[in-house]
């Protein structure tokens, strides 16, 4: 009998060389954190990011976050503005803070934070409150939010923005990368990731000096002397050598594996929007997306759900949406500026698989399932 493998959502795609890299920390005894990986990988992230950021590796995209904050110096009583569509992390670190999270949902052209709901808020705060200390907004599976109408409001008010780009590492927005649009830069580099050290993530700032901060800050925070002598409270989150080595080898292989997620992005769409019920999001002028995840929007939720346990019976991973934060029971007393564009799209949407090892039969063979849909 022939046995079918299990296809993933996303799975971890080595290029080749990453355990050279690996290998050379061992042999050097680089084993412990810091040491020529880091550095390497930093540069391999600077560079591709277009010369112009500074790029500290850490232990995670979730402590990223949390550095992020900290450098803000967000703290108890703060309010931030977090787009309510995204993955749980960009909210965390938040609470960590001692911060309250205040939700903003996404508009229809990219499913990110909706600028004009931003606006409201920021207005609304500072009547009822005070002004929120930071903006949370996320290029959602790759796709970038509307930067440059984020970073007007941003600038009007005088609010810093945190850019969530943990799915969007090779993602543009008019030729620009993702990650290096606003004042700080989040990447996350988990298994499930466009390109993975296993664990790990990155703060991306626009000066030496704070990404000095940030790697002093995650080092615990050790002043300047023989003995341990600490002024601030610091946090042990550096990405250690040998991940970074993991790191070094996927660079190699970054533009392959956004070509590849692309590429199945286009055979989804071809051989399903002719499909009236499923619909695509599409890039508007100048947006570059990785399609990290291949994303479709059913015309209901009874729809979606045939096609997700119609997959997995025939053991294919597929995800709803990400259901909006607004809507978590952790987060459910939080103020939120909804237009229900997130909780429609929690109700029909559905993550398909998009991994860069996908083969063109694991392609088909999950077409063939869709396609038998009933009244698709
Ligand atoms: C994965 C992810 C994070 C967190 O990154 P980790 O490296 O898993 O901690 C944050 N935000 C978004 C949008 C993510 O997808």
């Amino acid at each position: 009998m022939l046995t079918k493998t299990k296809i993933y959502l996303s799975s971890p795609h080595m290029g080749g060389t990453e355990q050279n890299f690996v290998s050379d920390a061992f042999e050097t005894n680089w084993i412990a954190p810091l040491g020529p990986n880091v550095n390497g990988f930093e540069d391999d992230l600077e560079t591709y990011l277009g010369g112009d950021r500074y790029v500290a590796a850490l232990s995670s995209g979730t402590a990223s976050i949390h550095l992020a904050l900290q450098l803000l110096d967000v703290t108890v009583g703060d309010e931030v503005l977090c787009q309510s569509f995204t993955f749980s992390a960009s909210a965390n670190p938040i609470i960590y803070q001692g911060a309250t999270p205040v939700f903003i949902d996404s508009e229809i052209d990219t499913w990110n934070m909706s600028p004009e709901l931003l606006e409201i808020a920021i207005k609304d705060r500072i009547e009822k409150y005070k002004k929120p200390k930071a903006i949370i907004a996320v290029h959602l599976y790759g796709m970038p939010y509307k930067v440059t109408e984020i970073n007007a409001i941003a600038n009007k008010y005088g609010i810093p923005v945190i850019e969530d780009s943990a799915e969007a590492l090779g993602s543009k927005y008019f030729s620009k990368s993702c990650g290096a649009l606003s004042d700080l830069g989040v990447l996350s580099f988990n298994g499930n990731k466009i390109i993975t050290t296993s664990g790990g993530g990155a703060l991306i700032t626009k000066s030496q000096s704070l990404k000095d901060r940030a790697v002093f800050l995650s080092t615990q925070a050790r002043d300047n002397a023989v003995h341990y002598e600490h002024s601030s409270i610091g946090f042990n989150y550096r990405l250690s050598n040998v991940l970074a080595g993991i790191g070094r080898g996927q660079m190699e292989v970054i533009n392959d594996r956004v070509s590849a997620r692309r590429s199945n992005y286009d055979f989804y769409k071809r051989e399903l929007s002719r499909y009236n019920s499923i619909e695509f999001l599409n890039e508007p002028h100048g947006f570059y997306s990785n399609r990290w995840i291949t994303c479709i929007k059913t015309d209901s939720y009874e729809k979606r759900e045939h096609i997700r346990l119609a997959l997995l019976k025939d053991d294919i991973e597929s995800r709803p949406l990400w259901k909006p934060m607004h809507l978590q029971p952790v987060f459910k007393d939080c103020i939120h500026f909804v237009n229900g564009v997130s909780e429609e799209l929690f109700e029909k949407g559905l993550c398909l698989p998009s991994g860069s090892n996908l083969s063109r039969n694991d392609l088909n063979r999950i077409l063939d399932i869709i396609v038998k849909t009933p009244n698709l």
